[in-house]
């Protein structure tokens, strides 16, 4: 699960990491009065949505005056803000963080993200803050420093100190980046998350270090921990459809194909896209309806692929486990009976009851067609999806 800026620094802060002073609101009003409060010669006006790139794409205004904070905010709130995160379609702002406006010197990168190879969290930083870090990643990998942190030691000073040099902090920022990365370490952890990052960590003209922006990801598997994190969630910045997917445990994620697919197991999901793709096609979805899916679940499953106005045709690859493919099709069956299906329907199963499965879809006066193979179901639905 993602979450705002503002919401990461409240958290962030609550372990300690120095973070600007700042409001978030969504009226233009509130935002000049926030402005006003700070007090400062300089604010800055930023557009809360769950993507990065905000600032090149408009939704960051440094302002000088209580009228202008105003202004500013009144030209993003509301704005369809288009990032290279964003995708093409862009991303609607319903808030803006008002925040005190600091004169930087430098900035720099901190990260930490779950490395699954070597099974440790990883604390990366980097002198060339502020901007695309997969760029610095990309064009000059001997720029970015990491420390694998051990997580029954957690994250050890000479580490910390080490990366502190690495930066190019030089005496009592020393000390201070050490105590900054030990409490982003500690909300990490404590928190569950799976990705903590700040680009830019800045080093102020007055030279102390604060976090200007902050990103913070979850893993959902932990969020019932954490109650307080799960009410962050915000629905307008997600999916329609992936949302409703949610709802029914189904694992959904949108893509921007043509062939909608319903698999079970992430496994076999994967398998079947890139086969998809192989046979010339794009999957329009990833969707796992889990190893021990129900008739009920392939019956919202399917309407949920149906509401896709982009599927052109749907592959049903099923490997019969725990989901028996006589349950599988009954869910089929219902589920084409009950919502009228206005596209090709190929289907290939595999497993136990596989007979009866296939019995069941024939006698079923339904028009589906069939496969036995991966690839002839690929080949199959790609050319009744043109
Ligand atoms: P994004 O990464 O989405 O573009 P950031 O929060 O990193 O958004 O802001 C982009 C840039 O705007 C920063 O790199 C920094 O130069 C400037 N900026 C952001 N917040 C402040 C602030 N409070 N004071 C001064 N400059 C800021
Ligand atoms: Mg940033």
């Amino acid at each position: 699960m993602k979450i705002h800026e503002y919401q990461a620094k409240s958290i962030l802060a609550k372990y300690g990491v120095p973070v600007p002073q700042g409001e978030v609101v969504d009226t233009a009003d509130a935002a000049a009065q926030v402005a006003g409060r700070l007090g400062g010669a300089v604010s800055v006006v930023k557009a809360q949505i769950h993507a990065g790139g905000r600032g090149k794409g408009g939704g960051v205004k440094v302002v000088k005056s209580v009228d202008d904070a105003r202004a500013a905010a009144e030209k993003i709130l509301g704005m369809n803000l288009v990032t290279h995160q964003t995708g093409p379609r862009g991303q609607r702002v319903g808030r803006v963080l008002v925040e005190q406006g600091l004169s930087i010197a430098r900035e720099l990168y901190l990260g930490i993200v779950l490395d699954r190879s070597t099974e440790k969290p990883v604390l990366m930083v980097s002198p060339d803050g502020g901007v695309e870090i997969e760029k610095v990643a990309e064009e000059t990998p001997e720029r970015i420093f990491r420390e694998y942190i051990n997580p029954g030691v957690g994250l050890a000073g000479y580490q910390a100190r080490k990366l502190a040099f690495a930066l190019g902090l030089e005496g009592a920022q020393i000390g201070q980046a050490v105590k900054f990365m030990t409490a982003v370490w500690g909300a990490f952890l404590a928190t569950d998350a799976s990705l903590i990052e700040i680009n830019p960590l800045i080093v102020t003209a007055d030279g102390s270090l604060l976090a200007l922006d902050a990103k913070m990801t979850f893993d959902d598997n932990a969020l019932y921990r954490h109650p307080e994190i799960k009410e962050m969630r915000d629905l307008a910045e997600e999916d329609p459809l992936e949302i409703e997917a949610s709802k029914y445990s189904l694992n959904y994620i949108k893509l921007d194909g043509t062939i909608g697919c319903m698999v079970n197991g992430a496994g076999l999901a994967m398998a079947t896209m890139d086969i998809i793709k192989l046979a010339g096609g794009e999957p329009a979805n990833f969707l796992d309806v889990g190893g021990g899916a129900n008739a009920e679940q392939i019956k919202n499953a399917f309407r949920i692929l149906m509401s896709d106005t982009s599927v052109k045709a749907v592959l049903i690859n099923i490997f019969g486990g725990i989901l028996r493919c006589d349950v599988l099709a009954q869910g089929v069956i219902a589920a084409v009976r009950d919502l009228g299906v206005r596209v090709p329907i190929v289907i290939r199963m595999e497993g136990t009851n596989v007979e009866q499965g296939k019995q069941m879809l024939r006698e079923s006066g339904l028009n589906f067609t069939t496969a036995d193979t991966m690839s002839e179901a690929a080949d199959k639905v790609v050319g009744l999806g043109k």
